[in-house]
């Protein structure tokens, strides 16, 4: 089957969306907005699944800012190690609590100013804090919801920023986070980035590139 149209119609889309993803979330394990923000360092370069097996026992050890910000660098190397690259983790956990304690009282903020202001910080991590736990409307750009996007034509770029301004202006700004989190799973489950699943996809004959992967072998 192949796709005639230059992009998929962003109300159908989100109607399949909610439909075969009601339960899209975050799949980093987190208690409170500081937690989510580690794990989410953490998660660079690495599995979610993998950083949840470590933050259980890391939380205990390291429960807030302060006990990162006072550990030294040996020892957060030594308690990151199972996620890689973990000398710069450690190094960007321990200057994020730094920062987070002496600009915020402690607190990690709320506003995407303030978050990417933190040191390590980029608009996918602080938009990814924003939808999760604040309730405020964010686009996380990540490879799958990249992906996905261009696939369906709702972007031209392969650039994050220019990405996330395609998608802020054709999806409804209160459903900006549903719609990425419902997105990343479709592309981890079904338009997997080497063979989409095409035949199998619910947003096959809105897709313009519905058998990407049949025409060509990286897509
Ligand atoms: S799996 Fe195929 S049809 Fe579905 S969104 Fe991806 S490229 Fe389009």
């Amino acid at each position: 089957m192949t796709g005639g149209k230059a992009k998929a119609p962003v109300p159908e889309i989100l109607s399949f969306l909610a439909r075969t993803y009601p339960d899209a979330r975050v799949l980093l394990d987190f208690r409170n907005p500081f937690e989510l923000l580690v794990a989410t360092v953490l998660a660079a370069q690495c599995t979610d699944a993998r950083v949840n097996r470590l933050t259980p026992s890391l939380f205990r050890a390291y429960p807030g800012p302060a006990e990162i910000a006072a550990a030294s660098q040996a020892e957060m190397e030594e308690a990151v190690r199972p996620t890689g690259f973990y000398r710069n983790k450690a190094k960007a956990l321990r200057g994020l609590s730094e920062a987070i304690l002496k600009r915020h009282g402690g607190r990690v903020p709320r506003t995407m100013e303030e978050l990417t202001a933190l040191p390590g910080v980029g608009r996918k991590t602080a938009s990814i804090l924003l939808g999760s736990c604040f309730g405020v409307p964010a686009l996380p750009v990540d490879t799958h919801v990249g992906r996905v996007s261009f696939r369906l034509g709702l972007t031209a770029s392969k650039d994050p920023a220019r990405i996330e301004e395609d998608l802020a202006s054709r999806i409804p700004r209160e459903r900006w986070w549903e719609f990425t989190t419902r997105l990343g799973w479709h592309g981890r489950r079904v338009c997997v980035a080497r063979t989409p699943r095409c035949g199998e996809c619910g947003l096959a004959c809105l897709c313009p590139k519905c058998g990407v992967a049949a025409r060509r072998p990286s897509p």
